[in-house]
């Protein structure tokens, strides 16, 4: 801090103060693997970076405010109408938006834990107090126990399938169980950050759920399997009224020009057919990573993202330390264990090798 400022007096809001620093996944100094942030490995495919550099002749304008084109794109691209969606700088500030729009100060939002670290952080932001229900002793949302916390403050409940930082879906009937359960005005959000890699035949297929349930908006990213974490697109889909909402309360501008272009570009099917590979290659590392692990004797959830669990428990903040050590940069969780996302070959093998030793 600058010594010489003066004296702040201005009180932050009591629940800004007392929110945990959301934690950056590692930054590599000089050559390391990158495992630490659930990215996609394979750069952007080249129709996408010439869209990129095409755009970035035109940034002294201001980009279209509500993403007229990039919206009807991922209108067409889910099979919804355009009214249903509403993009933001990334699904994290859509989730932000989201619970602004409906949370009042004091109300209740109820989410898994161990899950997303910005859950609580969204959560505070918007006025609201979180519940935390743990997820099971195999990385599984408890949805009945989730809907046991719902009470008469309970404005939103957050499913992440699948759940970050342990991997497993919920299944189809269990959430239909759990959306039957609760009442028409608590909102229920899915976020679907990893959908593209689900390979689990009981998964739910969010359109369907959407279209039963008024209550549900899905949250989806460009950020993890189409590859565009560094440009910042999300998006929600939800019932036209609660996506107006949502869209009131969002940041004008808020998906810059190069990101919509860059989004546009990532949805021509071409480039999707390219995507789609670099997924299938990915799950292929998924089930190698997640089948080597079981064969070295570790406890590893069921995963249906782009990462495994490593639960290291006391052990985490030591061998997460040699693993960087070792050039693999992974997300360590202190006394709980470490999620580790799927990346290069080599990398995955890296990784492979340090937790053998740790056996
Ligand atoms: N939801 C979940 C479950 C995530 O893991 C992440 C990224 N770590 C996000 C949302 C946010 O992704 P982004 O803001 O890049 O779209």
């Amino acid at each position: 801090p600058n010594q010489s400022s003066p004296h702040v007096s201005v009180p932050l809001r009591a629940a800004v103060a007392a929110l945990p620093a959301y934690v950056p996944g590692a930054r590599p100094s000089g050559r390391a693997w990158k495992l630490s942030s659930n990215e996609n490995p394979f750069p952007p495919p080249a129709a996408v970076v010439s869209a990129i550099t095409e755009a970035a002749g035109e940034v002294n304008r201001y980009p279209d405010m509500f993403a007229t084109e990039l919206v009807e794109a991922l209108a067409t691209h889910v099979g919804v109408a355009p009214e249903q969606i509403v993009v933001g700088n990334g699904s994290v500030s859509v989730l932000q938006h989201v619970l602004e729009a409906v949370v009042e100060p004091g109300d209740k939002v109820v989410f898994p834990w161990r899950s997303f670290e910005a859950y609580p952080i969204v959560t505070a932001v918007a006025g609201g107090t979180p519940v935390t229900v743990p997820v099971t002793a195999d990385g599984r949302l408890d949805l009945p126990a989730m809907a046991a916390a719902v009470g008469p403050r309970t404005r939103a409940v957050l499913v992440c399938t699948p759940n970050n930082p342990t991997g497993p879906v919920v299944h189809a009937g269990e959430l239909e169980e759990f959306l039957a359960s609760l009442p028409g005005d608590v909102l229920v959000v899915v976020d679907e950050a990893y959908l593209e890699f689900v390979r689990d035949p009981e998964a739910p297929d969010g359109m369907d759920v959407l279209g039963r349930h008024a209550n549900v908006v899905l949250v989806r990213t460009l950020s993890k399997a189409s590859g565009l974490a560094g440009l910042r697109v999300g998006y929600a889909v939800a019932a036209p009224r609660l996506a107006a909402g949502i869209r009131s309360a969002s940041t004008p501008f808020g998906v810059n020009h190069l990101a919509q272009r860059a989004a546009l570009a990532t949805l021509q099917a071409p480039v999707q057919a390219e995507l789609a590979e670099h997924v299938e290659a990915l799950v292929g590392e998924r089930t190698r990573v997640h089948d080597a692990l079981r064969a070295q004797g570790w406890d590893v959830p069921a995963t249906h993202a782009n990462f495994v669990w490593l639960a290291t428990r006391e052990r985490t903040g030591e061998l997460a330390a040699q693993a960087a050590a070792a050039g693999v940069l992974v997300r360590p969780f202190a006394d709980e264990g470490m999620r580790v996302s799927i990346g290069e070959v080599a990398a995955n093998d890296a990784f492979l090798e340090l937790a053998a030793g740790w056996r």
